[in-house]
Parts: structure tokens; C-alpha cells; sequence
């Protein structure tokens, strides 16, 4: 299974915010998608960082509600890992992981083309699993020759 079959059932749409929103602004973007992290990008295209509740949370704990104040800029992660649609989901599963962290944005000719979850992840893996399941279990018993 690739990423671009998940991409094929939820859609391409990535919730992208720019940098120079405030981290106030970016709650409500959040709260309004209800989702937990967004792409920094000023041109929806090109990927400059990401910025998840779990940034959020971290600077409101080191600096206080001044930070509300402050653009994204000031707490995303510029270092983004991405994946391209034809990455084995078992692998960024793997990725994401190691890494802890539960989204990966996906990236096709260097233009921003989805974004991945871990639940969207796990869930296409649980069905790639049953789906296997079933097969050998049809071969075990003969159901399937
Ligand atoms: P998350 O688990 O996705 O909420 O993110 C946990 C931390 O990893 C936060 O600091 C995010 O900014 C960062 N992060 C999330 N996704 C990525 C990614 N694909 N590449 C690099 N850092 C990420």
C-alpha cells in the first residue's frame, strides 16, 4: 500500500497556515479544522515547516501566554520530514514511530500534495493486515486455491 492510496480515500486538502500568523490565530485555525497540526506555507505550495498543538503547548509552557502573540514562525519546526505519494505506508508508519511525531505532510515535484496522520496511517495498515489475514487463512484451509 502507497501513500497516495490513503490520499485517494481522505483527499489531497492540507490546512496550511503562513508564518506570520499569530499563534493566537493559529489556535483558531486549529480548533476550526479540528485538527492537530498544520503546514507553515506562505504560498500553500512550498513547505516551510510545521506546526503542531504539541509546539503550542511546549512554548505556553516555557514563555507563558505571551506566545499567543508571537507569529508561527517563532515556534514551528522548519525541519520537516515529508514523503512523496509513492511511499510504502508500512515505512512511513515506521517513520513516524521512530520520530514521534503523527504527521507527515506529502510532497510530489516539490509542491505541497497532502498531508498524512498517524490515525490515517494505522488505519490502512489495520485493513492491509486483514486483508493478508484473510488471504492466508483462505489458503490454510483450502478456501482458496
Ligand atoms: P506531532 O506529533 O505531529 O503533533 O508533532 C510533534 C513534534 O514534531 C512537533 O514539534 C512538530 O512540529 C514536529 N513535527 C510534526 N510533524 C513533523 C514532520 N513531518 N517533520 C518534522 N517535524 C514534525
Amino acid at each position: 500500500m502507497r501513500i497516495s492510496d490513503i490520499l485517494r480515500d481522505k483527499g489531497d486538502g492540507v490546512v496550511t497556515v503562513t508564518p506570520d500568523l499569530t499563534v493566537q490565530d493559529l489556535l483558531a485555525t486549529l480548533a476550526e479544522h479540528r485538527i492537530g497540526a498544520a503546514v507553515v506555507s506562505a504560498d500553500g505550495v512550498n513547505v516551510e515547516g510545521i506546526v503542531s498543538e504539541r509546539d503550542i503547548v511546549r512554548k505556553l509552557a516555557e514563555r507563558g501566554a505571551a506566545v499567543l502573540g508571537e507569529p508561527v514562525s517563532a515556534i514551528h519546526t522548519a525541519q520537516v520530514r515529508t514523503v512523496a505519494p509513492d511511499a510504502d505506508v508500512a515505512e512511513v508508519e515506521q517513520l513516524m514511530t521512530e520520530r514521534r511525531f503523527r504527521h507527515v505532510p506529502v510532497v510530489a515535484d516539490g509542491r505541497l500534495a497532502g498531508i498524512v496522520s498517524i490515525g490515517d496511517v494505522v488505519k490502512k495498515r489495520i485493513t492491509e493486515l486483514e486483508v493478508q489475514t484473510s488471504a492466508l487463512s483462505d489458503y490454510i484451509t483450502g478456501e482458496r486455491v
